[in-house]
C-alpha cells in the first residue's frame, strides 16, 4: 500500500483505508473531515459536496471532498440512509504536541444496522442488525438492536426466512461470503430491507462464533440461555457480535443476554399478509402514518412505542399470556387516575434503554447522564404507584422495577444540573465534588481580583485613567492604551511594557508580570478541564458497568407504557375486552375497523357483526362469502376481522361492543392488488403462489381472509379457481375464512357446503343513484352495481351509456347477469353437480362478445356464414334472423 511518491499523510490515509475498503473513510484534517479518491467521487454527489482535487498541480492529483467537523452527525445520517458505511477517522493525539505527522485512527464505524446516536435513529422504531447463515439446509437467524442491547436468535427453514425478515425489517443484514450465491440471498436482496453486508466466513464458523459469544457473556456454554451451542443461529449470533466489536471498538457491557425467539408462541404471519394488513407501515408508501400501529399508538415514551411495535409484529398464541396482558389493561382502564399519573410520569422520562446503551458503548454525553439521573428520579414514584395492584403483570412490573438509587446519586453528586454536551471544555462537574478541582478553579477564578488590582496599579503608574487590562484568545492578557491617551500630557509608557499589537485606536502591551500570571491561570484552567474530563470518564465507566440494570429498568417502563397506552386507547375509542378462548370461533358484535374508525368523524363508521365457528346457534358457518358491488365495504369488513384478531392477541381491547375470539395460530391475508408487478412476477402468478401457501399451511385454527381471488385471469379461469379454492378450504381445511368476491356465481356454493354462509353488503338504490350502507347482511348480492360505481368515479357519460347498452345486449343474449337473479331464476342457475358448465358459457360470452363481437354482433354472425353451403331456405332464414338482431 505504501507509495513512495505519496506524502506521509496520504500514506497514512491509504493504510487506514485498506483496513476497511468498503466503508467511506472520513479522514479528520484539522477542522474538516475529508474523503479522497473513489470515496470522494462516490460521496460528493450523494452528500451534495463539491468535488475538488488535492495537489492540483501534480500529475497524480487526487479527487477530494470534505465538510466541516461540526456537520459530522448530519452527514453520517445521510451516508447511512443511503445504505453505506462510514469509518470515522480522528486525530488521536493533540496536534500541538505531535512530533511530525499527527497520529490518526478509525474510532468508530457507522453502519445502518449499528446506530446508537439519537440524531441518526427514529426514536419510535427499533433498528435491527440481523445475520443469516445456512448450515446443512437449515437457516440460523440472529438479530440485535445495538441501541438497546436486545439480542435474539432463532432457527428456521429456508422457506420461512423471508417472513421472519419481513417481521424484523432489519436496517442491515450480514451474510457470510460463502453464502453469496445462495438462492435465499437473492430473495433477501429483493426485500425492502437495509443493505446486505458480506462478512468473512471465519466469523460464522462454529468454534469461532461460539468463542465470540462466550467472551461477550463470560460463559463457557450457552445452555444457560436455553440454547444448543451447535445450533446454526448461534453461528449467526457470533458473527453479529464480531461485527459489533469491529465497528464499535468498545466493550459492549449492555449486551448481556441472548434470547431465543420461539416462533410457536406467536401468531404466524407471512410477509404478504403482514404487508397487506398494514400493521406497522402502509402498503404503498411504507409510512408509519395510516398503519394500524399509528392509530393504536398512545404510548408516552419512545421505549413504549418500540415495544408496542414489537408486540404488534408478534401477537401471542397462549390464552394465559394474552389474558395476563388483558388483565393489566383492564385494571389500568378502570383506574383512570392511576393511568393518568403513570402516563404523566412516563411522559417526563427519557429513553432509558437507549441512554443505557449509549453509556454502554462509551458514547454517553454529560447531557445523557443528566437525563439518565432525571429519569431514575422518577422511578420511586412510579414504583409507589404500582404497589398493591390486582393484576399479576402490574405486580410483576412493580417487583422487577429496580430503582438504581446509587447510580442516580453518583450522577447527581458529580454533574452540574444542566451540563454542556462537550466533555473536554469543563463546566461539567459540580462544585464541592472534588477538592483538587475546586482549588484549581479558585486559582483560575481568583484571577479576577488579581487583574483588578493589577489594572489599578498600572493606571497609577502610567497616569492613564482609561488604561484597561483585556484578554483575547490569540494574545492572552494585555494592557490596552488608546493612542489619544498615550499622547496626552502627563502620561508615560513604562519601560517594562512590551508592545504586542496595534489595533485601530489603541496599542496593546504585555509585561512579564502579566504573562507570568497568565500562565498560572491558563495552567490552572487546563488542569481543571483535564481533571473534569477524568472525573467524568470515571463516572461514565461506573455507570456503564450498571448498564444492564438500567436497560432492565427501561424494559419495565416500556411495558408499563404499552399497557397504559392500550388502556388509554380503549378509553378513547370505546374498545371492549375480548374473551379469548381456545375453540375456533370469531363472534363479534358491532365490530369496527380500527384504522378507518379512527380516521372517520366519530359515529360515521358503520359497525358490523361477525359470526364464525360454532356458537349458541348450531347453524353458524366457518366460511363467510361476501358478495357485493365494489366500494361497498367488503374489504374493510374482512380486514377488520383480521385486525381485531391481531389486536386481541397482543393483549389489546378491540373495537367492538362484544367479542369472543378463539386463538388464531396463523393468519393469512390475501387482500388487494399490490406492487407485485414491480417484482417481476405477474399479478396472477403471485396471487396463486400466495393462495398455494394458504392452502398448504392453514390449520383448523387459522384465520384466512381473501379478497377477490382469481381476478388476474380470465373470468372463466377466475371463477373456477375461486370456486375450487373455496371448496377446498371448506372440505379439507375447515378454518375460519372470509372471502370477499364480485363473482356472484359463488353464492351457489352455500347450497352444498354446510359450513359456508353467504353475506352481502346492503345497498339502497333510488332513482338510479346508489347509497352504500356498509352494513353486512345475510344472503348473496343481487345486482351488479359496477356501472353506477364507475359513474361515481367520474367515468365519462358516453362510456357509461355505451356500457349500459352492452349490458342490455348481454342480458338479452345470455339472460340477466348470472350473479344477480340466481335465486329468482333457479332454472338458469348452475346445477350444483356441474357448477362450472354455465360459467363456461358466461365466461366465453363475456370475453368474446365484449371485446370482439359486441361492437358489430351482426357482422360476427355474417362472418360465420359459408355462402356456398347455404340452401335458399337457409339463406332466407338467416336474413330474417339478422333483421331480428338489428332490432
Ligand atoms: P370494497 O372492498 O367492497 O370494494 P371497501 O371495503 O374498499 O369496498 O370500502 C370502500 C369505502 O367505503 C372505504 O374506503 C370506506 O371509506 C367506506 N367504508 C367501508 N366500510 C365502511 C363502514 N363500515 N363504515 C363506513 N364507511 C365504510
Amino acid at each position: 500500500m505504501s507509495d513512495p511518491s505519496a506524502t506521509p499523510m496520504m500514506q497514512q490515509y491509504r493504510e487506514l483505508k485498506a483496513r476497511d475498503p468498503d466503508a467511506l473513510l472520513l479522514f479528520r484534517m484539522g477542522d474538516f473531515y475529508e474523503m479522497f479518491g473513489d470515496d470522494a467521487e462516490r460521496a460528493a454527489p450523494l452528500l451534495g459536496l463539491a468535488l475538488t482535487t488535492r495537489d492540483k498541480d501534480k500529475a497524480d492529483a487526487v479527487p477530494m471532498a470534505g465538510f466541516p467537523h461540526p456537520a459530522l452527525e448530519s452527514y453520517l445520517a445521510r451516508i447511512v440512509q443511503a445504505g453505506l458505511r462510514a469509518a470515522v477517522c480522528e486525530q488521536v493525539e493533540d496536534a500541538r504536541f505531535a512530533r511530525g505527522l499527527v497520529k490518526r485512527d478509525v474510532v468508530r464505524v457507522v453502519t445502518p444496522g449499528t446506530l446508537t446516536d439519537d440524531d441518526l435513529l427514529d426514536p419510535r422504531t427499533a433498528n435491527y442488525l440481523a445475520a443469516v447463515v445456512e448450515v446443512s439446509g437449515k437457516i440460523g437467524l440472529a438479530w440485535v438492536e445495538l441501541s438497546t442491547g436486545r439480542f435474539s436468535l432463532t432457527g428456521l427453514l429456508r422457506s420461512e426466512l423471508i417472513d421472519e425478515i419481513a417481521r424484523l425489517n432489519p436496517a442491515e443484514v450480514l451474510i457470510s461470503e460463502l453464502s453469496l450465491d445462495a438462492p435465499w440471498v437473492r430473495l433477501l436482496r429483493g426485500q425492502p430491507v437495509g443493505p446486505v453486508t458480506v462478512r468473512p466466513s471465519w466469523d460464522f464458523q462454529p468454534e469461532q462464533s461460539r468463542q465470540t459469544l462466550f467472551d461477550q457473556f463470560g460463559t463457557t456454554t450457552l445452555a444457560g440461555f436455553g440454547l444448543d451451542d451447535r445450533a446454526p443461529e448461534v453461528q449467526a449470533a457470533g458473527a453479529l457480535m464480531a461485527y459489533l466489536r469491529e465497528t464499535q471498538k468498545t466493550a459492549l457491557p449492555h449486551i448481556t443476554r441472548l434470547t431465543p425467539f420461539r416462533r410457536g408462541e406467536t401468531l404466524a404471519l407471512d410477509e404478504m399478509s403482514r404487508r397487506s394488513l398494514e400493521l406497522v407501515r402502509t402498503l404503498r408508501e411504507g409510512k408509519r402514518d395510516g398503519s394500524l400501529l399509528s392509530v393504536i399508538d398512545c404510548t408516552a415514551t419512545p421505549m413504549g412505542a418500540r415495544l408496542l411495535s414489537d408486540w404488534l409484529t408478534s401477537p401471542l398464541t397462549s390464552p394465559e399470556a394474552i389474558g395476563e396482558r388483558l388483565d393489566a389493561v383492564e385494571e389500568l382502564l378502570a383506574q383512570s387516575v392511576l393511568r393518568g399519573d403513570l402516563r404523566t410520569m412516563l411522559n417526563q422520562s427519557n429513553d432509558l434503554e437507549r441512554l443505557a446503551a449509549r453509556v454502554g458503548t462509551g458514547r454517553a454525553t454529560p447531557r445523557d447522564l443528566a437525563a439518565l439521573a432525571r429519569t431514575l428520579a422518577l422511578l420511586p414514584k412510579i414504583k409507589a404507584r404500582l404497589t398493591a395492584r390486582v393484576s399479576r403483570r402490574l405486580n410483576q412490573l412493580e417487583a422487577s422495577l429496580e430503582l438504581c438509587p446509587e447510580i442516580r446519586a453518583e450522577i447527581e453528586a458529580a454533574l452540574v444540573d444542566d451540563p454542556p454536551l462537550a466533555v473536554k471544555e469543563g463546566g461539567l462537574i459540580r462544585e464541592g465534588y472534588h477538592p483538587e478541582l475546586d482549588e484549581l478553579r479558585a486559582a483560575a477564578r481568583g484571577g479576577k481580583s488579581w487583574i483588578a488590582r493589577f489594572q489599578a496599579e498600572q493606571v497609577r503608574r502610567t497616569g492613564i485613567p482609561s488604561l484597561k487590562v483585556g484578554y483575547n484568545k490569540v494574545f492572552g492578557y494585555y494592557i490596552e492604551i488608546t493612542h489619544a491617551q498615550a499622547q496626552a500630557r502627563g502620561s508615560s509608557i513604562p519601560s517594562d511594557y512590551v508592545r504586542k499589537q496595534t489595533v485601530k485606536n489603541a496599542e496593546r502591551y504585555i509585561t512579564p508580570e502579566l504573562k507570568e500570571y497568565e500562565d498560572k491561570v491558563t495552567r490552572a484552567e487546563e488542569r481543571a478541564n483535564e481533571l473534569e474530563y477524568e472525573l467524568y470518564s470515571t463516572l461514565r465507566d461506573r455507570v456503564s458497568a450498571e448498564a444492564p440494570r438500567l436497560i432492565q429498568a427501561g424494559g419495565v417502563l416500556a411495558q408499563l407504557d404499552v399497557l397504559s397506552a392500550l388502556a388509554e386507547l380503549a378509553a378513547r375509542h370505546g374498545y371492549c375486552r375480548p374473551e379469548i378462548v381456545a375453540e375456533p370461533v370469531f363472534h363479534v358484535e358491532a365490530g369496527r375497523h380500527p384504522v378507518l374508525d379512527a380516521l372517520l368523524p366519530p359515529g360515521d363508521f358503520v359497525p358490523n357483526n361477525v359470526r364464525l365457528g360454532p356458537g349458541p346457534d348450531p347453524d353458524e358457518g366457518t366460511i363467510l362469502l361476501i358478495t357485493g358491488p365494489n366500494m361497498a365495504g367488503k374489504s374493510t369488513y374482512i380486514r377488520q376481522v383480521a385486525l381485531m384478531a391481531i389486536l386481541a392477541q397482543i393483549g389489546s381491547f378491540v373495537p367492538a361492543r362484544r367479542a369472543r375470539i378463539g386463538i388464531v395460530d396463523r393468519l393469512f391475508a390475501r387482500v388487494g392488488a399490490t406492487d407485485e408487478l414491480s417484482r417481476g412476477q405477474s399479478t396472477f402468478m403471485v396471487e396463486m403462489t400466495e393462495t398455494a401457501n394458504i392452502l398448504n399451511n392453514a390449520t383448523p385454527k387459522s384465520l384466512v381472509i381473501l379478497d377477490e381471488i382469481g381476478r388476474g385471469t380470465s373470468t372463466f379461469d377466475g371463477i373456477s379457481l375461486a370456486w375450487a379454492i373455496t371448496e377446498h378450504i371448506h372440505d379439507a381445511l375447515g378454518c375460519r375464512t372470509l372471502f370477499a368476491t364480485h363473482y356472484h356465481e359463488l353464492v351457489e356454493l352455500e347450497k352444498t357446503k354446510a359450513r359456508l354462509r353467504n353475506a352481502n353488503v346492503a345497498v339502497r338504490e333510488s332513482e338510479g343513484e346508489i347509497v352504500f350502507l356498509h352494513r353486512i347482511v345475510p344472503g348473496g348480492a343481487d345486482q351488479s352495481y359496477g356501472i353506477h360505481v364507475a359513474r361515481l368515479a367520474g367515468v365519462p357519460a358516453p362510456v357509461l351509456e355505451r356500457a349500459r347498452e352492452i349490458l342490455r345486449f348481454l342480458e338479452k343474449q345470455h339472460g340477466p347477469d348470472p350473479g344477480a337473479p340466481a335465486s329468482s331464476d333457479p332454472g338458469t342457475s348452475p346445477s350444483t353437480d356441474a357448477p362450472i358448465r354455465r360459467k363456461v358459457k358466461t365466461g366465453r360470452a363475456l370475453a368474446g362478445s365484449l371485446f370482439a363481437a359486441l361492437p358489430e354482433p351482426i357482422l360476427d354472425e355474417l362472418r360465420q356464414v359459408d355462402p356456398e353451403a347455404l340452401s335458399p331456405e337457409q339463406a332466407i332464414e338467416l336474413v330474417k334472423r339478422l333483421r331480428e338482431l338489428a332490432g
